[in-house]
């Protein structure tokens, strides 16, 4: 336990209906009681955990606001300390003056992330959970947050846990035959080490090689929309924002100053980079459309190619079509309003030789979207991956996977080349301490200052 009493304002600094400062640490029931004083006139200190007061908060002499107190007693907290939250109108000034009262009485403000530092030092999480807590936070589609709430609820904490259990238990198993030959241990065969550990591996690679695909979930993807001009690109991408318009946000880039549009399409993010760029086009001419759309393609997880039915099909669409072999890609064959039934058929047969994506469709009325809707996890391999699953969740986590896998292949070689049991004990201990890093149960400081980093203050 900590000696500190911590305070943050926990809500957004925006002015809103409720904000929130979160008081967390041996003093923050007198803390809290200092500067709220309940209606019912039972003070904060005689209430049980798990109970809320309305009353009034004071800065000295003067009332701030009037609002609520949640009591929660160590260790059934998010901290696993006392804690109390203290609930007030949600305008910033409210926010700021309820704060400094509650750090003139005794605590001290926050760190970023320290609530949720002292929850993993306490026990209430692995860091692979707390790491999950910022993805459900920052989640920007149902996937994304339904892939964070199942690592927040253990998915990914479960399975690293289950291999590092068994690969103590060969390990210990391994250690008794070589040491205590005389006493009754099971035979090891290494046809049977070599059965268990191979089963470990298989399990540590399935979570690797999913990583990319759960950073699709999470992240979103990278959509280039490309095509010649006129085609239908900038209408393809207004149905696509108005689609769940409550929900489509401008994120300003956080790597570099582009603006992305980001729209929701079938619970997953699309990323539509650089739209500026889609729209500048339309003034250029022909030939540098297919420059700009190769460089489009280079960074982006999919590929939307857009091509107009209305048009014959031209060498330009062949070559443009020819760019993308061998990404995920789907041909949009638009305008099919304003082409007859055989030049669809046409355009279809075509597109078809060299694109097994194809959705005919009009970016103008919407008909047809439902089928691109659909289309896009199928085309990214997500429809096979169940988000509430076992993920890896950034590239911390992926490393320690990594490390403990290639131990893991130096183990089973070792036994397959007939090395000494010794030897292989080393490989399984190297294949231990990574999971062991990755869930928190034996990390450096450094990695939790890292970890605990990107989290911003109150939470
Ligand atoms: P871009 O240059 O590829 O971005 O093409 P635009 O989106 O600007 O569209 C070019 C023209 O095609 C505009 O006049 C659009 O209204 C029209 N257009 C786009 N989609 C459709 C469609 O599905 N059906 C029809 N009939 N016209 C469309």
């Amino acid at each position: 336990m900590t000696e500190t009493t911590i305070a943050a304002i926990a809500t957004g600094l925006t002015p809103s209906g409720v904000g929130m400062v979160r008081i967390s640490g041996p003093d923050a029931i007198p803390v809290a009681g200092a500067v709220f004083r309940p209606v019912s006139g039972i003070p904060l200190e005689g209430r049980k955990g798990y109970t809320a007061a309305f009353g009034h908060i004071h800065d000295g002499p003067e009332t701030i606001d009037e609002g609520v107190a949640v009591v929660y007693r160590a260790p059934r907290s998010y901290t696993g300390e006392d804690v109390v939250e203290l609930s007030c109108h949600g305008g910033v000034y409210l926010m700021e003056r309820t704060l400094r009262a509650v750090l003139a009485h005794g605590s001290v403000l926050a760190e970023a992330g320290e609530f949720t530092k002292r929850a993993f030092l306490n026990g209430k999480l692995s860091l692979d959970q707390a790491e999950a807590v910022i993805e459900l936070i920052e989640a920007g589609s149902a996937g994304a947050a339904r892939a964070a709430l199942a690592g927040r609820e253990g998915a990914l904490y479960r399975e690293i846990l289950n291999v590092q259990q068994s690969l103590v238990a060969e390990a210990a198993h391994l250690a008794a035959w070589v040491d205590y030959p005389e006493e009754d241990v099971e035979e090891l065969t290494p046809a049977s080490l070599e059965d268990g550990l191979e089963h470990s591996r298989q399990r540590l690679e399935k979570l690797y090689k999913g990583y990319d695909s759960g950073k699709l979930i999470r992240n979103g993807i990278n959509t280039a929309i490309v095509g010649k001009p006129n085609v239908g690109k900038s209408t393809l991408m207004n149905l696509l924002s108005r689609y769940e318009r409550s929900i489509v946000t401008d994120i300003p880039g956080t790597t570099r100053d582009v603006v992305e549009e980001s729209v929701q399409v079938g619970g997953y993010l699309l990323r539509l980079a650089d739209t500026a760029g889609l729209r500048q086009t339309e003034d250029k001419v022909e030939s540098i459309g297919v420059e700009w759309s190769r460089k489009r393609m280079e960074s982006s997880d999919l590929v939307l190619a857009v091509f107009d039915l209305s048009h014959p099909i031209e060498e330009e669409d062949l070559s443009l079509l020819r760019l993308m072999e061998g990404r995920a890609v789907i041909a949009v064959l638009n305008k099919n309003d304003a082409a007859t039934p055989e030049d669809c058929r046409a355009w279809e047969v075509e597109v078809g030789k060299v694109i097994s994506n194809v959705v005919v469709m009009s970016a103008r009325s919407g008909g047809g979207l439902e089928k691109l809707e659909e289309m896009i996890p199928r085309v990214l391999g997500l429809n096979r991956i169940d988000d509430s699953a076992a993920m890896l969740a950034n590239e911390r986590q992926r490393d320690c996977v990594k490390r403990s896998l290639d131990a893991l292949e130096e183990a089973v070689q070792a036994v397959r080349l007939g090395i000494t049991y010794d030897a292989v004990s080393v490989c399984l201990e190297d294949a231990v301490s990574p999971l062991m890093e990755l869930t928190g149960e034996r990390v450096s400081d450094v990695v939790i200052e890292q970890v605990f980093e990107r989290f911003c203050v109150g939470k």
